[in-house]
């Protein structure tokens, strides 16, 4: 089983790490800092460094209970490596993870929409509602109320919270969709906004998102609205 390092510290640029499995080009390691794809994050991309020179990881993803590396040379098991985030590009998804938490949060409160789905790319994100009486025009108001959270500079907290805990305070978690056999629920929370179960890798600060600019909005249906959001400062990576 590997430890995943991003799960306590999002800023953590490079690690170093054992390889445990070795197989065609994809690798294990003891403890990872690469984010897996996975609730709407993409993959980290980034380089390992290894007794042979480098090899640049260009996919990350989960498999079962193991944090698989894609990369583009064989290293061998047992090899001690130093693991390389790109850190213009995660930081950049951290941004877009945290933006998209505060338009859920807003969404939440405002409308009592619920997210069904969310992607983030590396120029924009989205997230879905099931949201029935909303008028376009409404989402102006929407993306002034993201970017007055972004500005009051509210710290994003990572906290790990019993199960039992969740159930009585966060009523916005869907703690059913987390496998019974979790005890510990790792909890993401904009200071005095908002709280949610989450993998992510997020920013410590909301002014670090910088200003959010609503891209489209989609009526996909009698429930389904789509809100596409680019940050207007995206630092090209
Ligand atoms: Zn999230």
């Amino acid at each position: 089983m590997t430890e995943l390092l991003y799960l306590k510290d999002s800023y953590l640029k490079d690690f170093e790490a054992l390889v445990i499995e070795s197989k065609e080009r994809k690798i294990v390691l003891d403890r990872t800092a690469f984010y897996p794809q996975g609730g709407g994050q993409p993959s980290d991309e980034g380089e390992i460094h290894f007794s042979r020179g480098k090899a640049y990881v260009f996919k990350v993803y989960k498999l079962e209970d193991k944090v698989i590396h894609e990369v583009d040379k064989e290293i061998d098991e047992k090899e001690r490596v130093k693991g390389i985030i790109n850190w213009p590009l995660r930081y950049l998804y951290m941004r877009y993870h945290t933006a998209l938490h505060i338009l859920s949060g807003i969404m939440y409160h405002s409308y009592k929409a619920l997210v069904t789905s969310s992607q983030i790319y590396k120029d924009k994100a989205r997230l879905d509602f099931d949201l029935q009486d909303f008028k376009r025009e409404e989402i102006y108001k929407v993306e002034d109320e993201v970017n007055r959270i972004i500005k009051e500079g509210r710290e994003v907290k990572i906290k790990f919270v019993a199960r039992e805990e969740v159930l009585k305070d966060l009523i916005r978690t869907k703690v059913n969709l987390i496998p019974p056999n979790i005890k510990e629920v790792r909890i993401v929370e904009i200071e005095g906004f908002d709280a949610q179960a989450d993998g992510g890798t997020h920013v410590k600060n909301t002014k670090e998102v910088g200003k959010v600019k609503i891209h489209n909005f989609i009526n996909k249906g009698k429930h389904n609205k789509r809100i596409e959001i680019i940050l207007e400062d995206d630092r090209s990576i």
